[in-house]
């Protein structure tokens, strides 16, 4: 029987869903899986994503891992493609690629003042909560007053985490870093903007009603954002969703407030006008326009103009793609142009061999769960596509990991990501926590290849 060699590009969930799809699929060929990671830890972003609070969420790395360990997938962690291994590396050794690589970095929120000192992406201050190697160790965390622009579950996340005291962030996997940080915030009030009002939010409703739980945090809400029109009504009427939100919102006018040291304000129907600096360059104030429904769901401007002091400002608008060496990229949607997975040359035509999948063939939005139906639309193109796929030089299972050793890449594989799983584990084991992460890519590699080197001397 023939063998579909098979590069996956990005270790998430887009690309672990799509290798457990491929062995599960019923087919005529047999199939060997490499699965290339530019970091030492695989899952993407459930590991560099996922609020640490989010313990249930966090434990679909549990699902990715059974996938992993059965023992029929090769990983290469530590290996970044663009550099350390190429396209016609792999054109080279394998039959085709699938790119799943995700996306990590903030898209843009054109406005005055956004580059200013004190204002931030959401996806930086994520990775860096979560303790992606490639953040810096420390965040600026000196604001009592703080701005946090959208209206979905990322902005709840940052916000949430921004206003939880940190001692209730301890029983999570948050590095020692990451709590000392949270530690000496003196934040006493975040402040959530979104364009829209409360019936067009893009939260879901758990995330929404866990900022009510939050110990010694006050949720403060605005009469004026409820004047309803009447595509909200139709909307909390109708959309189940929107009516738990409203019920959830609605509790939250009625609440006393004030007995809290820190509050989380929600405030609807804001424009993002500017980010005002003061003589330093720094944040100083955020303005925004009011705007109000116009019947269709929409919003229209009001022309009044209004600011809030604050010291930082977190832009939480979405996440974006990056271009990956030799692939096509579309740069208005940060994606790999496709067609269900196939990717596309500037002519729009189909480029054998190449597929993508997860956010960086979908764009950022949806969860995890959409992911694996994405991977299933990539892979059964991939199956049938089996008369275009390319012929490899050397198909040879060896000549990758001879060609990473030869060009010095220091590679991790499933013992190695074992080896820092349990070392992570035994860390917080000692301070009485399920897990402490290593942030340090250097200390990630040690923890994987420890063992791999004290044989070897
Ligand atoms: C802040 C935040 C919170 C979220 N919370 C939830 C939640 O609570 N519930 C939920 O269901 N979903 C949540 N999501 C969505 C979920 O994380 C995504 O749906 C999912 O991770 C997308 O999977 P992916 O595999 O396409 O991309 P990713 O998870 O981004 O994985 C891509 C992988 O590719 C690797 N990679 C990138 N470039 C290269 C390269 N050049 N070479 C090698 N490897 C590379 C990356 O390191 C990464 O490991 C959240 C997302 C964010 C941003």
């Amino acid at each position: 029987m023939p063998t579909l060699r098979l590069a996956i590009v990005g270790a998430g969930p887009a690309g672990i869903y799509a290798a457990d799809i491929l062995l599960r699929e019923a087919r005529g060929f047999d199939v060997a899986i490499d699965l290339f990671e530019q970091l030492p830890a695989p899952y993407g972003l459930v590991r560099y994503g996922v609020a640490p609070d989010h313990p249930r969420i966090k434990g679909i790395v549990n699902a990715l891992r059974d996938v992993l360990d059965r023992g029929d997938i090769r990983i290469f962690g530590n290996v970044r493609f663009g550099e350390d291994i190429t396209l016609d590396d792999l054109k080279r050794h394998y039959n085709a690629v699938v790119f799943s690589t995700g996306a990590i970095k903030d898209a843009d929120l054109d406005i005055p003042g956004i580059d200013l000192d004190g204002s931030y992406g959401a996806a930086d201050f994520v990775s860096w909560f979560d303790g992606h190697p490639d953040v810096p160790r420390t965040w600026p965390l000196t604001a009592e007053s703080v701005a946090v622009i959208g209206n979905g579950n990322v902005a709840l996340d940052v916000s949430r985490i921004l206003a939880k005291h940190a001692e209730d962030l301890l029983p999570t996997e948050i590095p020692a870093s990451v709590y000392e940080g949270l530690q000496s915030s003196p934040v006493t009030d975040v402040h959530v903007f979104g364009r829209r009002g409360p019936a067009q939010v893009k939260f879901t409703p758990l995330e929404l009603r866990e900022l009510g739980e939050l110990r010694d945090v006050d949720m403060v809400v605005y009469d004026e954002d409820f004047d309803h029109d009447e595509a909200s009504k139709l909307a909390i009427a109708t959309n189940k969703q929107v009516t738990v939100i409203d019920r959830v919102l609605q509790q939250w006018r009625t609440r006393e407030v004030g007995a809290a040291s820190r509050r989380l304000h929600l405030h609807f129907y804001a424009k993002p006008l500017e980010v005002v600096g003061d003589e330093a360059g720094k944040v100083s104030a955020f303005r925004y326009e009011r705007t109000r429904p116009n019947g269709q769901g929409g919003v229209d401007g009001t022309g009044e103009v209004r600011e809030v002091p604050i010291q930082a400002l977190y832009r939480a608008v979405g996440y974006v793609g990056s271009p990956l060496p030799g692939v096509p990229f579309d740069e208005r949607y940060g994606v790999i142009p496709n067609h269900e997975g196939k990717v596309l040359d500037e002519d729009a035509t189909p480029i054998p061999g190449v597929y993508a999948t997860g956010w960086i063939k979908r764009g950022p939005v949806g969860l995890i769960g959409h992911t694996k139906s994405d991977a299933m639309e990539t892979v059964q193109h991939l199956v049938t596509d089996q008369g275009s796929w390319w012929t490899p030089e050397d198909p040879s299972p060896e000549a990758v990991p001879a060609l990473l050793r030869e060009r010095g890449v220091e590679y991790t594989d499933l013992q190695g990501w074992h080896a820092l799983d349990e070392h992570e584990i035994a860390l917080g084991a000692a301070e009485g926590r399920a897990r402490i992460k290593v942030v340090p890519r250097e200390a990630m590699i040690d923890a994987s290849l420890r063992r791999v080197r004290a044989e070897q001397g």
